[in-house]
C-alpha cells in the first residue's frame, strides 16, 4: 500500500540533495512525497549544525508533530548533521521520536523504517560506514521534472578547519568511483536535465583514495565533458588550498564549463587565517584570483567570509575589508562566527562581543551590496545566455533561469521556453536577481 513521507530540510544545498535521494530510496519502498505533514505517515526532519543553533529548530519542528503522532501514529524521524551529533541523546530527550539517522545510514532508510513498522522499536544508526557504500545513489526511474540537478562527487572533509563542524559530522573524505558519477550524469541528461552542479566539501581534493581508479577533479570534468544532453556543468565547494593550475586551466578548455567559481576565504587576515587552519594566506588567495582571471578574464567570483572568529581584532577585520576590495567578488555570503561543539575554535577564550560582531557583518554586507550592485550594473545592455528552468515568483508572463556566471535572470516568455537556452538582453538590475528581454532570433 502506497504512503506517504513528509521531508522538512534544513542547512545547505547538501543536505537538500540528501532529501532528494532520501525520497528516491524511499519510493521503491513505496513511500511518496506529500507536501503536507498531515497526511504524512512518516515525517523526517534533515539537520543541518553548522552554523545555526540547530538543536533549537530540531527541538521546535519536533513539537510542532508530537500531535501527529499521538492522533496518526505518524512515525517521526530526525536526519542529518544533528542526528549524528546527538544520536542517542535525542531519543531520550523525545519520547515520540522513533528513529535517528546519522549521515552516513541514509541507503539504509528504507529498511530501518521497515524494522519500526514490524516490531515498533526505536532506532539510532550513526556508525560510520568504512567502505562507503552510503555514496550509492538510487538513479531516478522517472523524470525529474528539472533542467538542472545536483550530482555528489564526494562526502565528508579532512581539513577540520579549527571553526568546522562537518569533518565530525559527515566524516572523513570519500570520493565516488567516477564510473558512477558519469553514470548519473548520463542517466539525468537522458532525464532531461541540461545542467549539472558537482557537490562536495572540497571539490577540488576529488580522487583522494580511490585506489587504482584515482583521476583528478579536471579529469572527472573532463569526462562529463563529452556527455551528450549537458550543456552545463559547474561545481561547489571549492577550497583554496587545494585549487590547482589543471583546474584553472579547465576554465579556457573546457567549453560547457560555465565561468564561475565559488572560493571562500573565510578571512582577509593572515593572523585569523592561521587559527582558522585554511593552509593559505590573504596573498596566495590573490594569487590564485589573479591566475583564474588571467585564463577566464570573465569569470564570476562568489565566497564565503566569517567575522568575529575568536581573536579577530579591528585590524584583521580590516584586512578582509582590504581582501574584498581588492577581488571585487560578485556575491559573499557573510556569517558571524558561532562556536561548535567539539571543534578546536571553540575552546578559544579570545571572544569577539556579540555587539561587534553584528557591527563588522553589517558593516560588509553594505560594503557588498555595492559592489554587487555595481558588477551587475556593468551587465546592463548585454546579452547573456540564460538557461530557463520555469516560471519566475515576480509575475505571471515571466520565466526565470540563470547566466553562466551564475545571475538570476527574469523576463517575460513562454514555458515552451524551459530547457533551453536562450539570449537575453539585461535591462534592469536589482539586488538579487536581473530583469532581462528575450532577443529574437
Ligand atoms: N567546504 C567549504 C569550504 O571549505 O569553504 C565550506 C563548508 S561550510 C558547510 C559553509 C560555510 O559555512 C563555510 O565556508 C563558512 O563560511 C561557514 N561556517 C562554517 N562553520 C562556521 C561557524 N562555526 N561559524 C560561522 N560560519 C561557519
Ligand atoms: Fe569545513 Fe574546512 Fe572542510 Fe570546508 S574545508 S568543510 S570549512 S573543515
Amino acid at each position: 500500500m502506497q504512503k506517504r513521507v513528509y521531508i522538512e530540510t534544513y542547512g545547505c544545498q547538501m543536505n537538500e540533495h540528501d532529501t532528494e535521494r532520501i525520497l528516491r530510496l524511499l519510493e521503491g519502498a513505496d513511500y511518496f512525497e506529500t507536501k503536507d505533514a498531515r497526511e504524512a505517515d512518516f515525517i523526517l526532519i534533515n539537520t543541518c549544525s553548522v552554523r545555526e543553533k540547530p538543536e533549537h529548530k530540531v527541538y521546535s519542528a519536533l513539537g510542532r508533530y508530537k500531535c501527529l503522532k499521538e492522533k496518526r501514529g505518524t512515525v517521526i524521524g530526525v536526519a542529518g548533521c544533528v542526528a549524528q551529533q546527538e544520536g542517542d541523546k535525542l531519543l531520550d530527550r523525545i519520547p515520540y521520536l522513533d528513529m535517528v539517522i546519522g549521515t552516513q545510514a541514509i541507503p539504509i532508510i528504507p529498511q530501518l523504517l521497515q524494522q519500526i513498522e514490524v516490531s515498533g522499536e526505536r532506532i539510532c544508526e550513526t556508525s560510520f560506514d568504512q567502505d562507503g557504500q552510503y555514496l550509492k545513489t538510487v538513479l531516478p526511474e522517472k523524470s525529474i521534472g528539472k533542467v538542472k540537478s545536483f550530482v555528489t562527487i564526494m562526502q565528508g572533509c579532512d581539513h577540520f578547519c579549527s571553526f568546522c563542524i562537518v569533518p565530525y559530522v559527515r566524516g572523513r573524505e570519500k570520493s565516488r568511483p567516477s564510473k558512477e558519477i558519469i553514470e548519473e550524469v548520463r542517466h539525468l541528461a537522458g532525464m532531461g536535465v541540461k545542467e549539472v552542479c558537482l557537490l562536495g566539501q572540497n571539490v577540488n581534493s576529488y580522487g583522494k583514495g580511490l585506489g587504482g581508479e584515482e583521476i583528478s577533479f579536471s579529469e572527472l570534468l573532463e569526462r562529463i565533458h563529452p556527455i551528450e544532453g549537458i550543456e552545463r556543468i559547474r561545481f561547489t565547494t571549492s577550497h583554496p588550498k587545494d585549487l590547482s593550475g589543471e583546474l584553472i586551466h579547465s576554465f579556457s578548455k573546457l567549453k560547457k564549463l560555465c565561468e564561475h567559481m565559488h572560493l571562500p576565504f573565510q578571512s582577509g587576515s593572515n593572523k585569523v587565517l592561521k587559527t582558522m587552519h585554511r593552509g593559505y594566506t590573504k596573498e596566495s588567495y590573490l594569487e590564485k584570483i589573479d591566475r583564474l582571471r588571467e585564463r577566464c578574464p570573465s569569470i564570476a567570483l562568489t565566497a564565503d567570509v566569517i567575522v568575529g572568529f575568536p581573536g579577530e581584532e579591528e585590524e584583521d577585520f580590516r584586512e578582509t575589508l582590504d581582501l574584498m576590495d581588492k577581488v571585487q567578488f560578485d556575491d559573499l555570503f557573510s556569517f558571524k562566527y558561532s562556536p561548535r561543539k567539539g571543534t578546536r575554535a571553540a575552546q578559544i577564550e579570545d571572544k569577539v562581543e556579540e555587539k561587534v560582531k553584528q557591527e563588522r557583518l553589517s558593516l560588509l554586507q553594505e560594503i557588498q551590496k555595492h559592489i554587487t550592485h555595481r558588477k551587475n550594473q556593468v551587465l546592463e545592455g548585454y546579452v547573456e545566455e540564460v538557461l530557463v528552468e520555469g516560471r519566475s515568483k515576480q509575475g505571471a508572463q515571466d520565466v526565470t533561469g540563470r547566466t553562466r556566471s551564475n545571475k538570476i535572470v527574469n523576463f517575460e516568455g513562454d514555458l515552451e521556453l524551459v530547457g533551453k537556452l536562450v539570449p537575453v538582453r539585461i535591462v534592469e538590475v536589482y539586488a538579487h536577481s536581473l530583469r532581462g528581454e528575450i532577443v529574437p532570433n
